[in-house]
This record gives C-alpha cells, sequence and structure tokens, in this order.
C-alpha cells in the first residue's frame, strides 16, 4: 500500500466508514490539488471536514525527507545528532535559544527551539507532537515551538542515515546539517578533557581549502598535520561567533592524495552575513569611521571606555589613554566594521599615543582631533585585511584586524580591468 492508499485507509477509519473509499480518494486529491497541501495535511482536513477525530490518527509520524517549509503539527520520531544553545535577547529577556541537527532513518533536518520538555543530548532518541517547519536559505527548518510536546524514547530506537552534504569551506554555515568536507590540516593540537568520567581526546586546529580555513575539533579521531582529508558526517557549530567544523566517531574519514591549495584570494563579504569567518581575507574601500575611534579612555579594571572617570561598575578610577580604530569596510556586496588596536591605529596615524596625548592637549583637550585625522588618512581608501569574523545578532559582522595593508589605486584598477576582460569586454 503506498502513502495515498495509507492515507485513505486512516480517513476510512476515522470517519467510521461513513464515506465510500472512492469519494475519499477523490476529497483527498482535490484537499491536496486546490489547497496545495502535503498528504498529511490534507488527511487531517478531510477527516476533520467531515466529522472525524483526528486525535486519534495513528501512523501519523513523519519521516524527515518528506518536510516541506511552512507545514503546521508536525510529529516525528527523530535522533539527537548535535545540539547546541545560545542565549537571546527577546523583548528585554534573556531567553535561551538551542538549536541543533535532528536525524532518522530518511535523512537530517536542522531544527531550533525556545522551550524543550526535557533536557536533551546528543544521541538521544525522541519523539516531537506538534512542530512546525519553516523555510531556511531555500531549506526545510523543523521548529520546537511552545506548543511543541518533545519526550524521550529509548535510546537507539531511531535509526539515521548519516546524509552528508558536501560543501565548501566558505559555504559552511552552522544551520546546514551534516556536511562532508575536504580540507587540510593548516594546524592541530592534542588535549584530553573528561567527558562524564570517561577520558576523551580531542584534536583542534584548522582547515583549509580553497575558499578558505576553518577551526575544528575532532572528538576522539586524530588528526595529523599536514594530511588532506575527507571527512563526511562533520556539523558545524559556532564558536566566538565564528563557524566551526566538528566530527567524532560516527564521521567518516579518509586521507586523500590530493594536494590541496589554501588560496588567499578575498573572499565576498557577503559570504560572512549570519555567521562570521576565521582567518578570512578581504578587500573593500573605508566608507565610515565609527565615532569613539581614534583617542579613548579606559577603566583600568575592566577596559570599558569611558566618557568620564566613573566606571559604571568600578566606580571612580583613573583611565587609562589608549588608541583603537573602528571602520567600516565595504566590498560591494556587504560590509564589515574592523578594529584596529593601539599598534594598528598608531602605524596608520603615523603617531605614538603619547604624540596623540599631547596633539589633544594642544587641541584644548578635544579627542575628535584624532578621530579627524584617522578620517583624513582613510576614508575612500582600499584596503585589504585579515582577521576573525564574528558575527554578532546586535553588531553584525566585526573584524578584529589581524593584518592590513592599503591597496593602491593602480592595483584596484588592474583588477577591474581583469574583470572585464573575464567578462569578455
Ligand atoms: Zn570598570
Amino acid at each position: 500500500m503506498d502513502e495515498f492508499e495509507r492515507a485513505v485507509e486512516d480517513i476510512f477509519t476515522a470517519l467510521n466508514g461513513k464515506m465510500e473509499r472512492d469519494w475519499i480518494r477523490k476529497e483527498l486529491r482535490r484537499w491536496i490539488a486546490v489547497y496545495g497541501l502535503p498528504l498529511i495535511e490534507a488527511k487531517r482536513g478531510v477527516i476533520s471536514k467531515y466529522g472525524g477525530d483526528t486525535s486519534s490518527l495513528s501512523g501519523v509520524f513523519r519521516k524527515i525527507n518528506e518536510l516541506k517549509p511552512g507545514e503546521g503539527r508536525v510529529d516525528l520520531r527523530a535522533k539527537v545528532i548535535s545540539i547546541s544553545s545560545k542565549e537571546r535577547n527577546v523583548d528585554g529577556m534573556r531567553k535561551i535559544m538551542y538549536y541543533g541537527i535532528l536525524g532518522d532513518e530518511t535523512g537530517t533536518v536542522p531544527f531550533t527551539a525556545w522551550v524543550l520538555d526535557v533536557e536533551l543530548r546528543k544521541g538521544d532518541c525522541i519523539e516531537i507532537k506538534n512542530a512546525y517547519t519553516r523555510e531556511w536559505q531555500g531549506h526545510v527548518k523543523l521548529v520546537i515551538g511552545n506548543n511543541t510536546k518533545v519526550s524521550l524514547l529509548p535510546p537507539n530506537s531511531v535509526e539515521v542515515k548519516m546524509e552528508s552534504k558536501p560543501a565548501k569551506i566558505v559555504e559552511l554555515h552552522p544551520k546546514m546539517g551534516l556536511v562532508e568536507v575536504v580540507g587540510k590540516v593548516l594546524h592541530v593540537e592534542k588535549r584530553e578533557v573528561e567527558v562524564d568520567g570517561v577520558t576523551r581526546e580531542i584534536y583542534s586546529g584548522v582547515l583549509g581549502d580553497e575558499t578558505g580555513e576553518i577551526p575544528f575539533t575532532s572528538w576522539d579521531i586524530e588528526v595529523k598535520k599536514g594530511n588532506v582529508l575527507k571527512i563526511s558526517g562533520a556539523y558545524v557549530s559556532t564558536f566566538l561567533g565564528m563557524p566551526q567544523l566538528v566530527f567524532d566517531s560516527r564521521a567518516t574519514i579518509e586521507k586523500v592524495e590530493k594536494e590541496i591549495e589554501v588560496k588567499e584570494i578575498p573572499i565576498q563579504i557577503e559570504s560572512l552575513e549570519g555567521k562570521g569567518g576565521f582567518n578570512v581575507l578581504i578587500e573593500g574601500v573605508v566608507i565610515d569611521i565609527k565615532s569613539g575611534s581614534g583617542l579613548i579612555y579606559r577603566c583600568p579594571q575592566c577596559g570599558r571606555v569611558l566618557k568620564s572617570s566613573i566606571c559604571p561598575v568600578h566606580g571612580k578610577v583613573t583611565p587609562e589613554p589608549d588608541l583603537r580604530i573602528k571602520a567600516i569596510i565595504d566590498d560591494g556586496t556587504g560590509a564589515v566594521m574592523a578594529i584596529f588596536n593601539r599598534e594598528q591605529t598608531e602605524k596608520i596615524l603615523g603617531m605614538t599615543l603619547d604624540e596623540t596625548i599631547n596633539k589633544v592637549r594642544e587641541n584644548l583637550g578635544n579627542p575628535s582631533v584624532i578621530q579627524e585625522i584617522v578620517e583624513g588618512k582613510m576614508i575612500a581608501r582600499p584596503m585589504q585585511l585579515r582577521g576573525d569574523v564574528m558575527n554578532d545578532e546586535k553588531y553584525g559582522l566585526r573584524m578584529l584586524v589581524k593584518e592590513f595593508e592599503f591597496l593602491n589605486l593602480e592595483y584596484i584598477a588592474q583588477k577591474a580591468e581583469k574583470m572585464l576582460e573575464e567578462m569578455g569586454w
């Protein structure tokens, strides 16, 4: 019996045989065609319209590979492949949001949850009732909402089809599900941690391919520097506002005899949106210098930037001078706020911290004179920057600059020419 016929039987039973099967078939097809509903929803619709009881429906558990965006009342049995949490501000209240990946024998799906009836851990098998689905970047996401019920099933009662999606490092995103990545181990360190009384080995480092780099954490699987690995069944989590690749003994790891050139080409800022990136190279033009750049004063105890000698936490303090720049870099696809530290700011200004303090003194104590010098030196200039880009829900993309270089206009002109050539001009 196929899925459709099974639905016909369910309706027949739920309506206590009041309607003929042929009539049910026609009605069910009509609901699917006219309302564009998935079979399961059409089935519920027909039953409730003709006075049947939908709560008694059996066998309504869905399979992950048949989920479509925009469905309500989704019941599912699944295994928790990964789970993480983060704090979010909702209407001024700090709320914990959970997110991760669920799997069953047909595939995997990312999920988010605001409330969980039970504390979930990786590997738990669960029954979910009354969840719903949303679209996320062209994929289905399962949402566990306020009216969703989650309960634990016996261990290993759900089998999981580990189906990985091949991806380049630049594409990796925490909401992707399981991925397959080919990359070179650029750096690795081993350490041991105790988890539930068991000592486990963790290898953490950096993996690179021709599109970029990503930090990784490998549980119990030894990873050697210089190896090119094909890792299937890994997932992407978030660490310090940047994506991180995580895998363990359930992943398949193959050594690949192939050289990978970890390229130094700048990536588009657009590709960092909503996720950040580790050690990325970007090129763009400085379009703005944010206030609070130049000479600033910090609380000596907590490092907060102060406008007076009163720290909101430490009271009256003797603020310490510091230099920094917050510059907005735009590459035509998006923008990041690049943050330069004292040493980098001194280099850009061509002045030491002491010289800036003297300069401000000469200008009757007005520190905005330094910000003006920064603006004069940076605005409208093209730059190449390398650093870690953190994604912050409130402030957007922020890069802690590791290396920077001003590009000359000649270089930009050459690049534009090359681009036009490639486009056939
Ligand atoms: Zn303080």
